[in-house]
């Protein structure tokens, strides 16, 4: 799996990935560095595996960051890509869900964002002062791969026959992915028209209840019990640092969908890994960092702004 993931960055991005070495915190943790052209660009830290006293989740953060330094020598970027999967046993390979293979490619998004970065300035170069709604869009991006039936044909084998998954449960995968959709997409523009309103209208925060009510009168299908007191516990906005920008989940999506429809487009023989393509991808989004705004990468690699039209289709709605 991991193979086939690397092989996907290797082509999109024009870049080998290769073992490295360095001192590590466990002997499961792997080493790696990517070249161009036998320049180094960056290197990671890969912890994919569950153990006790470790903390659960995953995610990638950075070790140092790009940074033209003042001595005149370049600093290359360093990231750690952490996970939590079930660890092999009994000399089996490790097993991962298509959850698991989905978290692992999200977080190569964030990492190839922090990596392949061009941009000289610390404060602006890989994921430093990119904008909070834009900071989905390279890892979001990552996780098509995972839809994506030719890619998962070859990225999947059985533990023991080696068959790659069956197209048959592909294809339920998908259409359960899809189950209504519509609801949770009316769900998530109600939390975050809740959230925004409460943060814009003064005054909203003496009247929590009323204000919950009118954003569904607006927006909800079915509308929850008169007890129901989740605006109370709305813990993102109130307590999770989401405060005003819960929507940044559903634009997040809506970038990364359209950016994501770039590559159908100029996918042929029914293969997405369009090299062309993933080059302005990679110079307009990926390399940019915070150097600009995203809303200028995005528009340096669609031509336009962002579109709502590939994300109803992906969740078909249209
Ligand atoms: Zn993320």
């Amino acid at each position: 799996m991991l193979e086939g993931l690397f092989r996907i960055i290797e082509t999109l991005f024009e870049v080998s990935i290769r073992p490295d070495r360095a001192p590590v915190w466990h002997p499961s943790v792997r080493f790696f560095r990517i070249e161009r052209a036998g320049q180094l660009i960056g290197q990671f830290y890969l912890d994919p595996y569950a153990r006790n006293g470790k903390r659960p989740g995953a995610w990638m953060d950075d070790v140092r960051a790009r940074w033209a330094r003042p001595e005149g020598m370049l600093q290359t970027p360093v990231a750690h890509l952490v996970c939590n999967f079930a660890e092999p046993v009994n000399g089996k390979p490790a097993l991962l869900t298509h959850d698991d293979v989905t978290t692992l490619f999200h977080e190569f998004g964030h990492g190839l964002h922090h990596m392949l970065t061009q941009v000289d300035e610390l404060g602006v170069s890989g994921i430093a002062g990119v904008e909070w709604d834009a900071v989905e869009l390279p890892s979001q991006f990552m996780e098509n791969f995972c839809w994506e039936w030719d890619v998962v044909k070859r990225l999947t084998a059985h533990v023991d026959s080696g068959e790659p998954l069956p197209r048959a449960l592909f294809d339920r995968m998908l259409a359960a992915k899809n189950f209504q959709s519509g609801l949770q997409t009316l769900r998530q523009v109600e939390f975050a028209l809740f959230d925004m309103r409460l943060h814009a209208e003064p005054g909203s925060e003496a009247r929590i209840p009323s204000l919950i009510s009118e954003v569904r009168s607006e927006i909800a299908v079915l509308t929850p019990p008169a007890f129901n007191r989740f605006q109370h516990s709305f813990s993102h906005i109130f307590d999770g640092g989401y405060a005003a920008g819960y929507y940044s989940y559903k634009w997040a999506e809506v970038l990364s969908a359209d950016a994501w429809s770039a590559f159908e487009e100029t996918a042929h023989d029914g293969g997405v890994l369009n090299v062309t393509t993933g080059r302005r991808y990679r110079e307009a989004v990926l390399e940019a960092g915070g150097s600009r705004s995203a809303m200028e990468s995005f528009k340096a690699f669609r031509g336009r702004e962002p579109h709502i039209d590939a994300l109803l289709r992906h969740q078909g709605m249209a």
